[in-house]
């Protein structure tokens, strides 16, 4: 529990009348007002070059903050950034030993730990720093907005407690949304918390905060399927409102410090060998014996044909060309003769057991994960607790 900062954001909920305007959903403008406050934040709390680092960038962060919910959107689109504390019917889930949670169950897919809103803003994370460190400030910006995205989601309680859009509950979910776009621009933060900032500076992997913030959101389930009218909702909605403002707005902080500082993790166009962690074994091409394609499996030999040239590419996924061939890592059998065929590629993000490495062929829902010893590596359900679904890059 961040000690405080409930009623430190109550406090600072600016007593306005409700509006009558339409808008939409948490999911568009809602989003552009948490970021727009969050940005504003900075400025009100003396972080002045944060400010103005962001300052020639607001309108391409405003319309990114959006992208994620869009049909087709790497980010897989509408209803689906869920990070859940509990069940649909308010029952907890377990977090896995390495921390993490499932996302929610729709009538298609069941939950799974990628990809949720905190896997997703990881990967996010990872790109907007590359591009950052490549002088790509602006591409950078899409990538921090995609975080803001999925920080405020997780802010909001139906996508902590499953309440997704094909549950039975969907009516739940769209009355939260629907009255918080109502109100939303009757409520910003005046500042934010100093505690907030300083959480967000030191969790490195930002874990710890985003299980935070998903449990403050979640601990409002019995108030958002139980009450009656939309004003009783108002004052569950006004703080989840105010909490996402201050959270994205230390995390703004947070990425400027880590920009400043040069801090990347998977440099573009650097040449990289790739230890699984569980088996030490580094990640490698072979030829099939039927065709022409190639398939990656894990090998012993550190080698400099076992070295694979990064490539970030503008959706912010990640290509590996082995050194001699220019062929391309992927966990299909890949052949690069065949014009047709789509441009293997993979997010990225790192966890508490190494980086993980989603695959482009399962729309980054799967992890590249080794093999047993002498098989194929292969795309499997991501495992955050398995150390075989992590990678450690070591630059050559
Ligand atoms: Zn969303």
């Amino acid at each position: 529990m961040i000690k405080g900062l409930t009623a430190l954001a109550a406090g600072s909920i600016a007593a306005a009348a409700l509006t009558t305007q339409k808008a939409y959903a948490w999911k568009s403008s809602t989003h552009e007002h948490i970021v727009k406050v969050g940005l504003s934040l900075l400025e009100n709390d003396g972080y002045i070059e944060a400010s103005d680092f962001y300052r020639n960038y607001t309108d391409i962060i405003l319309s990114c903050t959006k992208k994620p919910d869009r049909k087709g959107d790497i980010d897989k689109g509408k209803g689906w950034h869920y990070y859940c504390v509990t069940t649909v019917n308010g029952d907890r889930l377990e977090k896995s030993p390495s921390g993490y949670l499932k996302s929610g169950k729709n009538i298609m897919s069941p939950s799974q730990y990628a990809r949720t809103a905190r896997t997703i803003f990881e990967d996010n994370y990872q790109s907007a720093l590359t591009f950052c460190a490549m002088g790509e400030k602006e591409r950078a910006m899409e990538f921090v907005a995609r975080c803001v995205h999925m920080l405020a989601d997780i802010c909001c309680t139906p996508h902590t407690t499953n309440l997704t859009l094909t549950s039975v509950k969907n009516s739940k979910h769209k009355r939260y949304e629907y009255y918080s776009s109502e109100i939303f621009s009757d409520y910003a933060a005046q500042y934010a918390p100093d505690e907030m900032y300083r959480l967000l500076a030191e969790d490195e992997l930002f874990g710890n905060i985003i299980n935070e913030a998903a449990e403050l959101s979640s601990a409002k389930y019995d108030i958002v399927v139980g009450v009656k009218t939309n004003e009783e909702l108002t004052d569950t909605v006004a703080t989840a409102l105010i909490y996402a403002q201050q959270l994205v707005s230390a995390f703004l902080l947070r990425f400027y410090n880590d920009a400043q500082q040069g801090i990347v993790f998977v440099e573009n166009g650097k040449r990289y060998h790739i230890r699984n962690a569980e088996t030490g074994e580094y990640l490698a091409l072979a030829k099939a014996r039927q065709n022409n394609s190639y398939f990656c499996l894990t090998s012993a030999d550190k080698k400099p044909s076992n070295l694979f040239t990064a490539n970030i590419n503008s959706d912010g996924s990640y290509s590996f060309a082995s050194q001699n061939a220019k062929i391309l890592l992927s966990a299909m059998p890949y052949c690069p003769s065949d014009k047709k065929a789509v441009k293997p590629s993979f997010r990225i993000g790192r966890t508490p057991n190494g980086i993980r490495l989603t695959t482009s062929d399962s729309r980054f829902m799967y992890a590249l994960t080794a093999g047993e010893q002498g098989r194929p590596a292969s795309s499997k359900p991501y495992n955050p607790d398995a150390l075989s679904a992590h990678w450690i890059f070591e630059a050559e």
